[in-house]
């Protein structure tokens, strides 16, 4: 599990995924005090710490929150940026699952 840095919340740009409404399927709390965003999955709370919370460099990441996926080029970027505009936001989550097991790099 990344630590997340003390006070530290990047603002990160594009528009936000709903998550699940029901807050039974709401295992994982981001543990950073101002924040506390609930994650369906222990995956994704880790993206989000690494992504928002951490002074980890990374050069393209995707700006969809719960995937915050690091690519090392832009082009990989955009390649995966086009899946999620093709994506409900219902089916995000399972998306997000095969981009990750996904050889994109
Ligand atoms: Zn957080
Ligand atoms: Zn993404």
């Amino acid at each position: 599990m990344p630590v997340p840095v003390p006070g530290l919340t990047k603002k990160i740009r594009g528009r936000l995924i709903p998550l699940s409404d029901d807050p039974s399927r709401r295992k994982w709390e981001c543990p950073v005090e101002d924040c506390k965003r609930p994650f369906v999955r222990q995956e994704h709370l880790k993206r989000h710490i690494n992504s928002i919370h951490t002074n980890k460099k990374c050069e393209f990441m995707c700006p969809v929150e719960g995937c915050g996926k690091l690519f090392s080029r832009m082009d990989n970027l955009k390649m995966h940026k086009r899946s999620h505009d093709n994506a409900d936001d219902s089916d995000q989550l399972l998306l997000a699952e095969l981009i990750r097991t996904a050889p994109l790099i």
